[in-house]
Parts: C-alpha cells; structure tokens; sequence
C-alpha cells in the first residue's frame, strides 16, 4: 500500500510551503545597502556606475547600462535596436510575457516562434520560416538559464540583418561555447527580481558592446535628455535638453548597493545551483513519469529554473493534478510558462491557438522544481521524496 498522498489526507511531506525560488540576503549585503542609506546619494549616484562596472567584469560586456527592473532592460533594447511601428520583431511563444510586451511598448508587432523540443529556446528555424521583410530583430530567451543556439541565431541575423536582443533574465553565468553571456555579441538584457540569480530588490541592465545603444539606453532611463550636454554643463549652467521620449528607468544607488555585493556571492551561487541539479539528475532519473532538463554541447546552463516534463501517458492523472498533489505536499511546484499568445491581452490583438506545435504541446507537460541556492539539502530531499509519493500514487 501507497502512503496517503497529503491532497488525500496523508500527512504531508514537510510542515511548511517549500517556495520555488527566492533570494539569499546575508549580513554583509545588509551592511552595504545601510552604507548607501547614510550616505549623500539615494539615487543617480556613485553605486549606480559601480555596480555597471562589476556587471562588466564579470560578463565581458563593453557597456552595461542598469535599470529599475528586468522589464525596463527589455524596453530600453528595443528602443536601441531601432524598433519602432511597422517593425515585426520574433519572440519566442514560450517566456514571460515582458520578453513580448517590450516591442509592443515600441509600437512593434510581435510575432511568435516556436522553440526547440529540447531546450525550449527560441527554434531558429522556425524563426527563419517566420521572417519578413519587417523583421527588425529577434528576442531570444534563455530558458531556464540554458543560452539559446546562437551560432544558428547570429548566422541568421547577418544573413537577414536584423538585430538580436537576448533576454537573458535566465542565464546570468552561463556560458556559449566558453564565453560569458553579456559577451556574445548581442544585445542583451538581465533581471535582478529576487527570484533571479543576483537581486537588487527591483532591477535590470542592457549589456552591449555598441556604445550607441548603451548612449540610448543611458538615455532613456532618464527622460530622453542629452547626456553629453548635461555633461559638459554640471554645475555651470540650467540649461538641459530632452532629445527623445525618455521614461525614469532610473535604479537607485540603495538598489545598487545590494547588487555589487550580491555579484560578489554569484559564482558560489552557481555552483551550488549545478550541485542542487546534480542531485536531481540522481535521485530522480529513475522515475517513469519524468523526463529531466539537459543541456547542450557547448551550453553551460545557469540553471536559473529546474523544469521537468511529466510524462502524462505514464501517470493516471493529469499535470493539474500532479500539481495539486505536490502543493498539498508543501513543494512549491510551478509551471513557465503558460504561451505568451494564449494571454487574453494577446488574444486581443488577433493571435489564435495552434500556431506554435512544439511549445503548446510541451506547455501542458511542464513543471518546474524549486531551485534556489539556500535550499538546504533537507529541502531538496523533500522534494525527491514527494515526487516519488506521487509516483507510487499515481503512476502506470
Ligand atoms: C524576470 C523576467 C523578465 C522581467 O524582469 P523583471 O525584472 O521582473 O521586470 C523578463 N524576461 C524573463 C524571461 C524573465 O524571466
């Protein structure tokens, strides 16, 4: 007989909600953000270009622009990759949904790729397939952590010229071929929301190698105005200039603060992210139901998410189900992402079902683990020991 599955009244696994994902904050990160509080600049100071150097260091990136949120990132990229109306800009059909609401912000049009059974990424040819003579750029999303398959993307983008816009939310610390991500030649932008690998609370950055977009993205965070007038005139003069339709994209120096002293953290982060996947890989490749991420020659995964694919024609139940069980478990289950044009917003602006095979089809198998560095081992034999309940429970 099968122990009792928790959603059936069985005592669950452990007490409390395991969460998917979330920050670690120790003392030193506390210290330094209480350093920025007492001191002169709360914003638009010394933290803010500190942490855009630290950010260049580590990725390899020629300029590093920070802003207040990941989405802010992906807006301030598109408006540097010249997007605009009339433009039709790629974006995969699986990620959240920011990585499409950037073109629509610009007056672009998205249109919607299929990924890669394999890795979920971004599938370059189908991204081929769906190209225009409008097409100004690409989004290609990282999933997971794991970087998309550049070579094909950046072949394409020379050949068809247009623009590639990483959305590397995922992937900070991954590598392509042994190169950093921020270093692949792409415009690329990052998040530093707390379930990511660094966090500043609310917060972003456009990496590039082109000093015109990382001007443009300078520039737009702060209201459009001529930074090189605003330069030359510091302190000697009123007179600035706004020279295009700018936003306050601006992080603070509070934010910032957290930030360098979390890059510092990120390699031991990393590593225990790939001990935590290894452990995974072991315990769980034995079971029927499951089918595990894997990554690719020459792709190093940052491994940002842990998703895996149910094997539904091995379960007597349903994913829904297999989620409920879990979360009366107390494992924080989730599922990324639901199809971006399956959004009503979306739907709304004429995108129908059935476009996109391989990401609707695999959508109704995902679920992703918790993966976060602070998870003790406790709580990663949690999570083992509740998937082989359901199993006993539920599989074929
Ligand atoms: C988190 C995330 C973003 C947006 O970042 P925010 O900092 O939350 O605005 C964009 N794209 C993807 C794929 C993400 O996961």
């Amino acid at each position: 007989m099968a122990e009792p599955l928790a959603i059936d009244g069985g005592r669950p696994v452990r007490p409390q909600m395991l969460r998917y994902a979330g920050q670690s904050v120790d003392d030193a990160d506390i210290r330094a953000v209480e350093a920025v509080l007492r001191g002169d600049w709360l914003t638009t100071g010394p933290a803010v270009a500190e942490f855009e150097r630290g950010l260049c260091s580590r990725t390899g990136a020629k300029f590093a622009v920070a802003l207040n949120t990941g989405t802010a990132a992906l807006h301030a990229a598109a408006v540097a990759a010249g997007i605009g109306p009339g433009d039709d800009v790629i974006v995969p059909a699986i990620s959240f949904v920011a990585s499409a609401n950037c073109v629509l912000y610009c007056g672009g049009r998205p249109v919607f790729a299929d990924v890669c059974r394999d890795t979920l990424t971004i599938d370059p040819a189908d991204v081929e397939r769906r190209l225009t003579p409008q097409t100004r750029a690409v989004v290609a999303v990282d999933f997971g952590g794991q970087p998309c398959d550049y070579d094909a993307l950046a072949a394409l983008a020379a050949r068809r010229g247009f623009r590639l816009i990483q959305d590397a939310a995922h992937s900070l610390g991954a590598t392509y071929h042994g190169k950093q991500v921020g270093a692949l030649g792409t415009l690329a932008t990052l998040s530093f929301h707390p379930v990511k690998h660094i966090t500043t609370g609310e917060g972003g950055a456009v990496l590039t190698d082109d000093p015109a977009e990382a001007k443009l993205a300078r520039s737009l965070r702060h209201h459009g105005i001529d930074l090189d007038l605003h330069a030359r005139n510091q302190g000697s003069s009123w007179v600035y200039d706004v020279v295009s339709l700018g936003y306050n994209y601006r992080i603070p120096d509070i934010n910032c603060a957290l930030g360098i002293s979390q890059l510092q953290k990120l390699d031991g982060w990393l590593a225990r992210r790939r001990q935590l996947v290894a452990g995974y890989r072991r315990a769980l490749g034995g079971l029927a139901m499951l089918e595990l991420p894997e990554e690719c020659d020459g792709r190093r995964s940052a491994w940002h998410l842990y998703v895996v694919r149910l094997h539904l024609d091995r379960l007597d139940v349903s994913r829904a189900q297999v989620f409920g069980a879990l979360r009366a478990e107390n494992i924080g289950v989730n599922v990324h992402y639901i199809p971006i044009p399956w959004m009503t917003h979306y739907a709304r602006l004429g995108f129908q079902r059935g476009q996109w095979p391989v990401a609707e089809g695999e959508y109704e198998r995902l679920l992703s683990l918790p993966l976060f560095p602070a998870m003790t081992d406790q709580d990663h034999a949690d999570v083992v020991t509740a998937l082989h309940k359901v199993w006993r429970a539920y599989g074929r």
